[in-house]
Order: C-alpha cells, then sequence, then structure tokens
C-alpha cells in the first residue's frame, strides 16, 4: 500500500477493537472459486465460494477468517462424501469454525459456501462508494486483514491459492479483476450480466481485488502488457498521463529486475472514494482518484511528481509483494520498504529532470527524525492483532525501510544488490520469504557481510550517531569514528546505550576528487587512515548512510566554507540534516545551523532550498518569541529576497520543474516565516486571480498563494474559496486546493467553521481526518481543533477507513507545549485508539521534545538574532 500523501491527503482513523490470533494449520487452500453478485438497492453482496483445500490431518472442523459475513449454506466433499457444517462465529478473533459430523481424512477436500457480505461504507472489505454524481460503485480494499470481510478465506499471507473470480453486475456496469476478462455474458435474467476472469496466478488473499460500476478507461501497452487506465465517467483525457508513466515504469521494471512483470495485463482505477493512497492489488491497482488521474496541462509540478512516484511505488510491489510476499506481517518491511526505496530510483530514471534522488536524503532525514524518539520501533516487529497489523504501516515500514535498504545498495554497489534482488525474487517467486531470506541470498551473492550489517539496522530500534574526529600527523590523517544511539531525549543521548551496528561510512575531505574511503564500522570506536591532511573531512559521501555524523562547531564551519564547491547537492542536505541534528540535542547552538544556512545562500538547488525553508518554517513556528520575532522576520527577508526577485511570482517561459518547485518553496518562506509585505500582498493577489479564472495561475505557485492568502485572509475570501470548493465542475486537483486553504487562516471563528464543515456529508470520509488534522498542525489552529477532537470524539472514532494509522493522534504531536501534551496523554488514556497506541507515545514525545527544545534554544536563537542585527546595521 502506499500511505504518504499529498499533504493535505492524510488517512483516515479507524478503531479496530479485534484481536485476531493466526488460524489453526489444519488444512491449505489452493484455489478458490469467488462469484460476487453486489446489490446496490440494499447495499449488500450475495457470494458464492468453492475453495479447493487440502487437509493436513484428519480433523472435524475447519477454521476460517471472517467478519461482517452471514453464512447461508456451507458444506464440504472430500473423499467423494459431502457434508453439512455447523458454523460457530467467533467476532473478537475474526474467524468462523466450521464442525462437521464426520472426520474429514487427510488430503484434498472441496469447502462450498454461500454467504451474504455488507457493502459497507468504512472503505474496506467489498465496501461502497459514489462518484461525484451520484452513481454507486463497488470495490476492494483488504490489506491488510479485511479478504475475510468479501469471502470466508485462510486471510493470512502465507496461504497463497489462485482464485477464479466471477461478477454478477449491473447491465450498465464494468467488472475488473486481478486477471484478463474470459467471458462477459447476458444474464442472469434481463438487468444483469456474468463476468468471468481467467486463473489468477499464486498469490495472497489480500491481494485480490474486484470493482464493480460505471467506468471508463483508456488503453496501451508496454512490452506486450496490455494496461488500462480506469476512471469514474468522464475521467478519461485525465488518465493519459498515468498511462504513459506507467508503461515506461514497466520496461524500466522488466529492464532492471531478472523476471519480465509476472502477470498478464495490468489495470489500474482511480476510485472516488478510497482509504489509503493506493494499492498494489495483483493486476488491479486501485487509487485515490486524484492520485491517478490528471490533466497534464494544468496540474502542479506536485501532483505529477507524486502520480508518478506512486505508480511506480504499486508497481514495484507487482514483484516485492505480490510475487514474493513476506510470510508474516512482522516483516511488511519486505513489501513496502522495497517499493519505497524503488519508487524514487525508478522515477528518477525515467524523469531525471526532477532529481527526485535527492529527495531520497529528505526521506532518510525524515525517518532518522522517528527513530531518534524513544518509542520508535525496530524495522522488524512482531504484531498479532489486526490493530497492532495496522499500525505497522508506518514510517519505519516505509521510510527506514527503504533508507537502510538505499545505504545497503550503496554498500554492495548497484550492480551487486541488483544481482542478489533478482537472486532473492527468483528463489521465492510465487510464494512467501522472511528477512534471513532477503540478507542471505544477498551475502551468498555479493560475498559481503550483508547477515551481519542488516540485522542491526533491522532488528535494533533507533539510529546511529557517528562521531567523527580527524587528527593529522607526518602528512596523514587518522580518523577516529564512534557510535552511540541517537536520541532527542538528552539525557538518554548523554548517557549511552548497549546498542552497537555495523555501519557503512563513507569519508570524504576538502578537495578530494577520487573515490570517498569507506569502511565499515563494527565497534563503539574505531581509528581508520586517511591520505593526507585535509582542512575537513565528511562522514557521509554519498548521502546514503543511514546515521548522523556528529561535527564538532569548528568542523561543520569548515566544510560549510567550501560546501558549494566541494559537496554534492546531496551531500549538502545531509550536512545540514546533521547539523540541526546536533542542535536538537544540545551539541551546537541553533545559530551554527542558521550561520550554515546562510552559507548556502547562493545554492538554487531546489532540494536544497527547500531543506532549509522548511526548517526556518519550523523555527518560525515553534521557537521564536514574540520579541525576536521582527527580528526573526528580518534576516529571512534579507536571506530569502534575492532569490525571491530573480524567481517573482511568474513562471517564465520555457521554464523547468525544479525552477516552479523552487519559486514555490522560496515564496512560501519568504511570505510565512518572513511575513515579507510584498510577498504577502502577491499571495492575495495571485489568490484572487486564481478564484477568478483558475485557469490563468500556474497550480504550483496556486499552493503557495492559497496558503499564503488564507493565513491573512478574512472572511470575506473565506467564502469565496469555500464557494469555490462546492462548486461543481472544478478539478481534483483545485478542489483540494481550496480545501487545503481551508485549515490555513488564523482567525478561530473560521478554523471552526473548517472544523464543522469537515464532518458534514459534503466531505469524503476519506479527508475529513486529514482536514482536522491540517488545522491541529496549524499554529493558530491548535487549541480550537483540540477543543472539537474532543467534543466530537464520538464521531471522529467512527469515521471510516481500512488502512489508518490515528491521524489525529499523529497530528497532536506538532503541539509545544506542556499542557496541551498533558491533555493529550490524560484524553486518550480514556478514548484508546489501538491502531495508534504507539502513535500516542510517540506524539507525547515529541511535545516533550519540542518544549525542550524551545527551553534550550531560544535564548540562543535571541543572542544570534541580536548579533547578526547589529552586525549588518539593522
Ligand atoms: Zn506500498
Amino acid at each position: 500500500m502506499r500511505r504518504v500523501l499529498l499533504s493535505f491527503l492524510f488517512l483516515t482513523l479507524i478503531v479496530c477493537v479485534a484481536s485476531a490470533q493466526r488460524l489453526p494449520e489444519l488444512a491449505v487452500p489452493e484455489n478458490y472459486q469467488l462469484t460476487f453478485t453486489p446489490n446496490f438497492d440494499k447495499d449488500n453482496f450475495a457470494g458464492e465460494e468453492t475453495i479447493r483445500i487440502r487437509v493436513l490431518k484428519p480433523t472435524t472442523e475447519i477454521v476460517l477468517n471472517s467478519a461482517e459475513i452471514t453464512f447461508d449454506e456451507v458444506s464440504i466433499t472430500s473423499g467423494g462424501m459431502t457434508q453439512v457444517a455447523k458454523v460457530t462465529l467467533d467476532k473478537t478473533k475474526e474467524m468462523a469454525t466450521l464442525a462437521f459430523d464426520k472426520e474429514i481424512p487427510s488430503g484434498p477436500a472441496s469447502l462450498h459456501i454461500r454467504y451474504l457480505g455488507i457493502l459497507n461504507d468504512e472503505l474496506r472489505g467489498l465496501y461502497l462508494g459514489k462518484d461525484k454524481d451520484g452513481h454507486k460503485y463497488a470495490a476492494t480494499q483488504l490489506e491488510a486483514t479485511d479478504a475475510r470481510r468479501a469471502f470466508p478465506s485462510f486471510d493470512e499471507p502465507s496461504y497463497k491459492a489462485t482464485f477464479d473470480i466471477t461478477a454478477i453486475a449491473d447491465k450498465n456496469h464494468v467488472a475488473i479483476s486481478n486477471s484478463k476478462l474470459i467471458s462477459d455474458t447476458p444474464g442472469p435474467g434481463n438487468s444483469k450480466h456474468t463476468v468471468k476472469f481467467a486463473t489468477t496466478a499464486r498469490m495472497s488473499s489480500y491481494l485480490v481485488a474486484l470493482a464493480v460500476g460505471q467506468f471508463e478507461y483508456v488503453e496501451g501497452e508496454a512490452d506486450g502488457i496490455p494496461i488500462r487506465i480506469w476512471g469514474p465517467p468522464g475521467t478519461k483525457q485525465d488518465g493519459k498521463y498515468a498511462l504513459d508513466i506507467s508503461e515506461k515504469c514497466m520496461k524500466y521494471f522488466n529492464h532492471y529486475f531478472g523476471i519480465k512483470y509476472p502477470f498478464e495485463k495490468l489495470d489500474m482505477i482511480g476510485l472516488p472514494d478510497f482509504s489509503a493512497g493506493a494499492m498494489e492489488n495483483t493486476g488491479l491497482i486501485t487509487y485515490r482518484e486524484v492520485l491517478l488521474l490528471l490533466d497534464d496541462q494544468k496540474a502542479s509540478v506536485g501532483l505529477h511528481q507524486t502520480v508518478a512516484v506512486v505508480i511506480a511505488h504499486e508497481m514495484a510491489h507487482q514483484w516485492f509483494g505480490d510475487l514474493v510476499t513476506m510470510k508474516w506481517w512482522d516483516d511488511v518491511w519486505l513489501n513496502e520498504g522495497f517499493a519505497t526505496w524503488m519508487e524514487n530510483k525508478a522515477i528518477a530514471a525515467i524523469k531525471p529532470e526532477w532529481h527526485l534522488e535527492l529527495d531520497d536524503v529528505d526521506q532518510t532525514a525524515t525517518s532518522l527524525n522517528v527513530d531518534a524518539l524513544k518509542n520508535t520501533r525496530p524495522i522488524h516487529q512482531p504484531a498479532e492483532t489486526p490493530a497492532q497489523i495496522q499500525e505497522l504501516f508506518d514510517g519505519i515500514a516505509y521510510g527506514k525501510a527503504a533508507s537502510v535498504l538505499r545505504m545497503l545498495e550503496a554498500y554492495l554497489g548497484p550492480e551487486n544488490f541488483r544481482a542478489g534482488v533478482d537472486e532473492y525474487l527468483k528463489e521465492h517467486s510465487y510464494g512467501n520469504a522472511t528477512a534471513d531470506d532477503f540478507w542471505k541470498t544477498l551475502a551468498a551473492v555479493s560475498h559481503k557481510p550483508v547477515d551481519q550489517v542488516m540485522p542491526t539496522f533491522v532488528k535494533q530500534p533507533g539510529a546511529p550517531f557517528v562521531s567523527l574526529q580527524t587528527q593529522c600527523s607526518g602528512g596523514s590523517s587518522k580518523a577516529t569514528l564512534a557510535q552511540r544511539r541517537y536520541f532527542y531525549d538528552r539525557q538518554l543521548f548523554e548517557n549511552g546505550n548497549d546498542e552497537l551496528w555495523q555501519v557503512p561510512v563513507c569519508m570524504k575531505s576538502a578537495g578530494q576528487t577520487g573515490t570517498p574511503k569507506c569502511v565499515l564500522l563494527t565497534k563503539k570506536q574505531d581509528e581508520f587512515s586517511l591520505p593526507g591532511c585535509a582542512p575537513w573531512v565528511m562522514a557521509n559521501a554519498g548521502a546514503q548512510g543511514y546515521y548522523h555524523t556528529g561535527y564538532s562547531s569548528d568542523a561543520i564551519r569548515a566544510i560549510g566554507r567550501t560546501a558549494e564547491k566541494d559537496l554534492t547537492p546531496a551531500e549538502r542536505i545531509v550536512l545540514l540534516n546533521d547539523s540541526w541534528a546536533s542542535v536538537r540535542v544540545g551539541e551546537e547552538q541553533i545559530g551554527d545551523y542558521l550561520a550554515l544556512a546562510e552559507g548556502l545562500q547562493a545554492d538554487h538547488t531546489r532540494a536544497v532550498v527547500e531543506q532549509i525553508t522548511q526548517q526556518l518554517e519550523y523555527i518560525s513556528d515553534r521557537l521564536v518569541t514574540d520579541n525576536d520575532r521582527k527580528s526573526y522576520e528580518l534576516w529571512i527577508r534579507r536571506l530569502l529576497t534575492p532569490m525571491a526577485k530573480e524567481l517573482g511570482w511568474q513562471p517564465k517561459p520555457g521554464e523547468n520543474d525544479e525552477t516552479k518547485t523552487l519559486r514555490a518553496a522560496v515564496l512560501h518562506a519568504l511570505g510565512y516565516a518572513g511575513r515579507d509585505p510584498e510577498a504577502l500582498a502577491e499571495a492575495r493577489k495571485v489568490t484572487e486571480k486564481a478564484l477568478e479564472d483558475p485557469g490563468s495561475v500556474d497550480h504550483t505557485i496556486a499552493f503557495t498563494a492559497f496558503s499564503l492568502a488564507a493565513r491573512d485572509g478574512d472572511q470575506v475570501l473565506y467564502d469565496k474559496v469555500m464557494d469555490h470548493l462546492q462548486k461543481r465542475g472544478a478539478s481534483l486537483e483545485d478542489y483540494y486546493l481550496y480545501f487545503s486553504a481551508l485549515s490555513k487562516f488564523s482567525d478561530p471563528k473560521l478554523l471552526e467553521r473548517t472544523l464543522e464543515y469537515a464532518v458534514t456529508p459534503a466531505v469524503r470520509t476519506q479527508d475529513t481526518l486529514g482536514l482536522i488534522s491540517a488545522v491541529m498542525q496549524n499554529p493558530a489552529g491548535t487549541k480550537v481543533a483540540w477543543d472539537f477532537v474532543r467534543s466530537h470524539w464520538s464521531d471522529l472514532e467512527k469515521v471510516g477507513g481500512g488502512f489508518t494509522s490515528g491521524e489525529v493522534v499523529a497530528a497532536t504531536g506538532a503541539f509545544c507545549e506542556a499542557r496541551l501534551r498533558d491533555e493529550v496523554e490524560s484524553f486518550f488514556a480514556d478514548h484508546k485508539v489501538p491502531t495508534a497506541e504507539r502513535t500516542l507515545k510517540q506524539s507525547v514525545e515529541r511535545m516533550n521534545y519540542c518544549v525542550d527544545l524551545k527551553s534550550q534554544q531560544t535564548p540562543q536563537l535571541s543572542s544570534w538574532l541580536e548579533q547578526r542585527g547589529s552586525s549588518s546595521g539593522q
């Protein structure tokens, strides 16, 4: 699945009270014959299934997973004898026990079940959706544990089987599923047709997919594989971009992997109601509509990139996840880490002009951020209940696993890594594998100690802080590297710890042109020799390491002085991140970071500038006091105005995408953290223009303009935005432009209206909690949103969504006050969210560290700004 979405799209929250345990090992499925007949008058579906099973030992019962299913008729045939079952349901375990009078011998048997399911509005199982014209459709979302809502099943990833799927659909509806259509015949009756699909490859139950409704498509192909992009009526044109990207991805992956696309065809569909970002069902990938379909001429650079990256992620899953699947959910990182690692890699190759490889560095920083918490978790994490399994789809399974894989790829070399991956996929095709299987294969292929290195990153929580000291003697240098676990908790960080990593470290020196010196740090502290005596050494050359580097303030300053010449853009981002990491734990002063940022002001690399502007906005929100506000704003303006002037608000003809994105970031920070009057006035002007004529403003800058205009916006502007939001005919991107602007106002009265609006039927349930979370994260909205959450909790906890990690709980992590922290703790102690237990602990920690950072760095910031102000004569 793909969970990271556009900033204005968030996951929805659901409270899952069920606890599950594994199925007893009595039988294994080999083939399912499934027939679904949706009934859109009653919002339910009739199901009929025959499961060919192999009974493992003589038994009088078979246990299946089942939830919200009403059993009608259940029988088993084995050895030529058919007997009817007595069905006992265990709602808590989501299991059905089928008991038989006579013992069933080991060997082949066949279960036949007729049942009734619900087309629910919870966006999981086989659920009910509606397009903007009110047409109903049914679609599946079965990961992680919701296949059992669509059909009684052995709903664990290791029970792979083949599937023969049939849909009996209304005449005006189409049906698509995992495999190719083999027949479409009229009937039963005058109003239906029967659509049969070919037998699928062997796969896990959570990858079964079906969509039934009014949809249309564009089609193409790549390497002989037919590809179709589907959407609701009227969206055909908007599928063309996705088609182009998916054809290119298909060729890229076919070339990269030693195995050609393993399924016969690929369908992808954009659905108006969808809980996650996208889902990698074998041969039929489902997406949120906005993450697949766009107007290629008008859409923003950001949306183009997001759609491309999500497509690459889901397509990569066809190999990682679908062809080879983790044995159990504790290794879900083998799915998500790989798909996340591959998404930017593929798109960086297809669209090199976007430089997505630089965003990998940012992804690593984001993951290190989670790993700085006491309540982080190891990549490999036991989980048993659906709620625990759900919570595993987090920044560790996605971002950290991807970052660690990137480090491994750099350590082995891309070709060695690829050879190992191919071998692993070949060995386990159509089967299941574990983390051990993965690194054993890689170690065997590469002849490097992958099976020693990887467990230190996969089985231990946290990340190393590698400090570097250099000493010159006799014309060469001695580099001393020491490691300890990095914690935001300064006490823990200082006290040291037991964790020990095997860290691949690459070092480069000032003015060095050759290959960096790469070593494996396996001890707490070790010494390495480097040629020559350069003024500085940088200890994450290539920017691929999953660790922080600790330098002395002098060393950071020295590197900073020649960073633009001697470091790559990726290495400059790493240096900025490392400097900030040292500020967070009090090893450096905030002024050191700001001076480093200042020293890089001639750097126009989009990703470097974005790293800086985001940090400056964070500082503005959390660390700048009222007293310092004016001088901070002046400093920001001095820093950013030259670049802003150069870029202007209007895109120039023939300008590249990087420049467009750079403009959006610089002008946003200048208006947001710098409160630059000119930028703010221009933002309002551009917003008014875009409201008058949406086609007249470049979409990439529109998000910046709306965000700034809303912050200072009055009721008149609010009403206009709301008016446009409710108007039909806006593109989906425009819809979300208006939608996200509603959370950015400063007036609490207006934000209250946004919160009330979020729970009206006008907002799709998939978007409700995202809007509320966005208000929570707006410093002006914290109080009003938190009050709203508490007073509306009984409604909010019911907001549907099959794929969730407690978005509201996560959003509290943005609060930065001790009083709010206490309130959050006590509120969620009384209102438990089982899918967000770890998330809650993490949020509380984040609030604590923010409060700590404030008390520690605010005086520093104050004196640094004063110094800067007087030295520049202001
Ligand atoms: Zn995924």
